[in-house]
């Protein structure tokens, strides 16, 4: 598994050593830790290894999870040019992996690839509506080739492949400081900080809990050899960033204010799963809602923030 020490990556590692898998870890620590994963390193069948996937890497394994990209804005605006390399480099050199071994391919795409959509709900036979060259360009932009050497390695070698476009997730070990919004508010609101609204908060997203999506990766990877995808993966609950705002406000109970900042280039206005393939394909759709999800994901931050020394003071 590429990208493994990350906020999805640990969670996928967890998953697949608990139904029997030997799991090697790569990953560079970009945006991901050694801690996500150190309650894995005493398992004989877990291996941590550092490369940066732009680079070749010649190893004996039998299924590739790609999951190796800053995943956000903050992240992968910090350096764009690295961000390309990553999808594009990295997709060349895993596939070119998975050929030589003859792996079965997993790609974790995104609903970025929809861009600021003008169809809603978002089938996957949207093309999407992309900048190429704003600000989420490298990330999305990067992210639509490497689907495309997805298809065309599946095309002309015949690899395997199996390609999620996932939504909007969280839950335990997303980076606190990585701008997401349900990171932003939840660190916000227990350390009873302004809750940062960007522009009217009237945009919305469609949220979906980390086990839920993790059941997804797994059925997709065994389903029939002939479904590659791309498959929506995500929960079609759809929230405005000011209703979130205000449930994590009632969950923790904070203080906090809202306050209303100038909304980033390229924002997408509004974001939801069309997940009929998931739902025919898979025996898939997410069972849990956000209020039961957001309870240990706020607990997760709670324990993060008081080790931290920045325990909330009511
Ligand atoms: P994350 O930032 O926590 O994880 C990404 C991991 O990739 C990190 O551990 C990072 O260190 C590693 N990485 C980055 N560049 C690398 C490189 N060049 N070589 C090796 N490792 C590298 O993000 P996440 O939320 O866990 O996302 C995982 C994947 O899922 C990403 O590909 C992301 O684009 C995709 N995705 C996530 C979401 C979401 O809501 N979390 C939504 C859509 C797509
Ligand atoms: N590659 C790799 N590990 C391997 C096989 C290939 O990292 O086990 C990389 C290598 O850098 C290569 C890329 O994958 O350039 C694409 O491989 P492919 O065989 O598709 O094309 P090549 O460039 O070798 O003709
Ligand atoms: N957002 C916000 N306040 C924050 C962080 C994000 O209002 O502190 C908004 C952001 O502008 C976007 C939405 O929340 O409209 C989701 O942002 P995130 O970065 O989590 O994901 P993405 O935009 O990639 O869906």
């Amino acid at each position: 598994m590429t990208g493994g020490a990350g906020f999805l990556g640990s969670h996928l590692c967890e998953r697949l050593l608990q139904t029997g898998y030997e799991v090697l870890c790569v990953d560079n620590f970009y945006t991901g830790t050694r801690e996500n994963v150190a309650h894995l390193l005493s398992s004989p069948h877990f291996e941590l290894m550092r490369h940066d996937v732009t680079m070749p890497l010649y190893v004996e394994v039998d299924e590739i999870f790609n999951l190796a990209c800053p995943a956000s804005p903050i992240h992968y605006q910090f350096d764009p040019v690295q961000t390309t390399k990553t999808s594009v480099h990295g997709a060349i050199n895993m596939l070119g992996l998975a050929k030589r071994v003859k792996a079965k391919f997993f790609q974790a795409s995104t609903s970025e690839v929809y861009g600021d959509p003008k169809i809603h709900p978002q089938p996957e036979s949207y093309w999407g509506h992309v900048n190429p060259n704003g600000l989420r360009a490298c990330y999305d932009e990067g992210k639509r080739c490497a689907e495309t050497l997805c298809f065309d390695y599946h095309r002309q070698h015949g690899l395997p492949i199996k390609v999620a476009r996932i939504f909007n997730t969280y839950g335990p070990r997303m980076h606190p400081n990585d701008g997401r919004v349900v990171s932003n508010f939840i660190v916000q609101a227990l350390t009873h900080k302004p809750i940062t609204l960007y522009g009217d908060g009237l945009q919305s997203r469609s949220f979906c809990y980390v086990d839920d999506l993790i059941d997804a990766f797994i059925l997709l990877m065994n389903s029939d050899e002939d479904f590659t995808g791309p498959v929506n993966t995500g929960n079609p609950g759809e929230f405005t960033i000011l209703a979130l705002a205000q449930k994590v406000i009632e969950m923790t109970g904070s203080k906090s204010e809202l306050v209303y900042q100038p909304l980033p280039a390229d924002d997408p206005l509004q974001r939801q799963p069309d997940i009929t393939l998931a739902r025919s394909k898979l025996d898939w759709e997410p069972t849990i809602t956000l209020e039961k999800g957001l309870e240990p994901t706020i607990a997760y931050f709670r324990q993060l923030l008081e080790t931290r020394g920045m325990t909330m003071h009511q």
